[in-house]
């Protein structure tokens, strides 16, 4: 017998309202379960709740599969590039609007399952900013995404080294460097180099000096502009830097890319909007597109 406690159905209820209240709807407006669905016990819960909920479980099996089973569903091969892109796009939609996909809300009740091994389908290189995190603004559960994230998305051997592995251990074709608005990194980049700050330690240079050269550029090609456009300008230009970086920086990532495997994309992610836009996407892939 499958169980979901009223603990683990508290928790979900605990998520703001324009989570909970479409959750709520859609317990509302299920129709019955079918003879051999799997049975649900409710602890804690109001009858009526639970009879809601049981309903919501019967369609929803996969996301209150039995923890210590192997996920049914997790993919075999990974997507496509375009296929990755369109579950990005779609994600970070619904965080804009507020919304999460039930999956990825509940994904968490599916760990059990994750242990036996994992398919992420796309690889995202994004900054330490707390405010950035790739999972939330994609929508996306666990297993779903690989993520490395390093003070201004910096490209380092180990950010290499841990595409690499991704793609040739989990077959992931995707990656997306992500800068975003008001990156501290970038900031403190341009005001080294405008002489209105030093470097605290040399960890912290090394960070600096990854971003020197494309927030160098920008300060030479936009001389007299405002320090909020330099700065708009250098954050796309530091994930420009380092899209190139990857794509040219491993053999093995840059003969996927050759040989059309695997996209490595750009995006800036808007702290303020919650917008993703995504940079220098191949033509091929942009018109296959929903438009941004
Ligand atoms: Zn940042």
């Amino acid at each position: 017998m499958r169980q979901v406690t009223g603990h683990s159905i508290q928790r979900i209820l605990r998520y703001r309202s324009t989570v909970r209240n479409p959750l709520r709807n859609f317990v509302r407006t299920a129709p019955p379960p079918q003879a051999g669905q799997a049975r649900v016990r409710f602890a804690h819960c109001d009858p009526e709740v639970a009879c809601r909920w049981r309903r919501f479980v019967a369609l929803c099996p996969r996301i209150f599969a039995d923890r210590e089973a192997p996920s049914p569903t997790m993919p075999q091969t990974p997507p496509s590039p375009l296929e990755a892109m369109r579950r990005l796009i779609a994600g970070n939609e619904r965080y804009k609007n507020d919304t999460r996909s039930v999956t990825a809300l509940a994904s968490q009740l599916q760990r059990g399952g994750l242990a036996a091994g994992q398919s992420p389908f796309a690889i995202v290189l994004c900054c330490s900013d707390s405010r950035a995190p790739a999972e939330i603004l994609f929508d996306q559960g666990l297993g779903d995404l690989f993520v490395i994230r390093v003070a201004g998305n910096i490209v380092a051997p180990s950010g290499i080294g841990s595409a690499e592995f991704a793609a040739a251990t989990y077959g992931t074709r995707l990656v997306v460097v992500m800068g975003h608005s008001s990156c501290g990194a970038v900031t403190a980049t341009l005001e080294v180099l405008r002489g209105e700050s030093t470097v605290a330690s040399d960890n912290i240079r090394d960070i600096v000096d990854r971003i020197r050269s494309s927030a160098q550029t920008v300060l030479e090609v936009g001389k007299g502009r405002s320090p909020e456009l330099q700065l708009r300008d250098a954050i796309r230009a530091n994930v420009r830097n380092a899209v190139d970086h990857l794509r040219h920086g491993s053999r093995i990532l840059e003969d996927m890319v050759n040989s059309g495997q695997m996209v490595i994309v750009g995006a800036v992610y808007d702290i303020t909007t919650g917008h993703v836009d995504f940079l220098d996407v191949p033509a091929e892939l942009r018109e296959a597109l929903p438009p941004q």
